[in-house]
């Protein structure tokens, strides 16, 4: 299985999740007229979306999803909580075909299984766990915390696209106003740099080959400060990158180290 972010910031987030015969687009916060174009850079069209999972409603999330529908009459998988908050705010002409989800069960698109996890953010949100071809990714972003009796599910991952929202430090000279840093800050917030590196040295990831830091926001985060956090707490054989804001990334693939063979002379 492989994946790519198509926007990964508090403006735009979109990710694009890919097995042998399945291909799921988890949110769609692009604006309308970047839909096309983003996945076309990833090598991709509307039509080869067999389904959109829906990880919360806020418009990062949720903006374009809409105008994908028009583009890609798809299913659309949740909670029964995330749905009915997706629904209100979308305003659908005609009603997309939801699929509900129970938190914690697996279900089957296709050769994809799909488990959702209720996070902690200030509306009803769900991370994933999503398998392919034996292998198995994580997804968490829009949390305040991971909570620890996730740990077990959320460790053996071969890949993991998690958030790494603001740095504290940053926060302090910020010009938001008070409400929204207390708000991001909290505990149905977002992750801190710090909170993130926590989650990564609590999970095992004995098997993991990539973490992948997302959402990082573009005033009160540095890809550097980031990246730098997160690397002290992983292993060095795992690769690490930081998902581009308002753009495609590369597919993770092409994220890997490359595993040299020594040459003996
Ligand atoms: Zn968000
Ligand atoms: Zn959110």
């Amino acid at each position: 299985m492989k994946f790519c972010t198509l926007s990964s910031c508090s403006y735009a987030n979109s990710v694009v999740v890919q097995g042998r015969d399945t291909c799921v687009l988890i949110d769609c916060g692009l604006r309308n007229r970047d839909i096309k174009p983003f996945l076309d850079t990833a090598g991709l069209s509307p039509g080869d979306i067999d389904a959109v999972l829906v990880t919360h409603c806020h418009t990062d999330h949720i903006y374009g999803l809409k105008y994908f529908l028009k583009l890609r009459d798809v299913p659309v998988y949740s909670t029964a909580g995330v749905l009915k908050q997706v629904n209100e705010r979308c305003v659908f002409n005609k009603s997309p075909g939801f699929r509900v989800l129970d938190p914690y069960s697996e279900v089957k698109i296709n050769s994809l299984s799909l488990t959702p996890f209720p996070l902690s953010h200030d509306v009803v949100t769900v991370g994933f766990t999503i398998a392919a071809g034996g292998e198995r990714m994580g997804f968490i972003t829009d949390t305040g915390y991971v909570p620890d009796r996730y740990r077990q599910a959320f460790s053996s991952l071969d890949y993991l696209y998690i958030e790494s929202n603001h740095d504290v430090e940053m926060y302090k000279s910020s010009s938001k106003p008070y409400h929204v840093i207390k708000r991001n800050l909290g505990p149905t917030g977002h992750l801190s740099n710090d909170q993130c590196g926590q989650v990564l040295q609590s999970l095992d990831l004995g098997r993991c080959r990539l973490v992948v830091l997302g959402h990082l926001s573009e005033e009160d985060n540095e890809p550097g400060r980031a990246l730098q956090n997160a690397r002290r707490r992983l292993a060095p054989d795992i690769s690490l990158a930081s998902a581009p804001p308002r753009t495609p990334g590369q597919w993770s693939d092409k994220h890997l180290k490359i595993q040299t063979t020594k040459n003996f002379v």
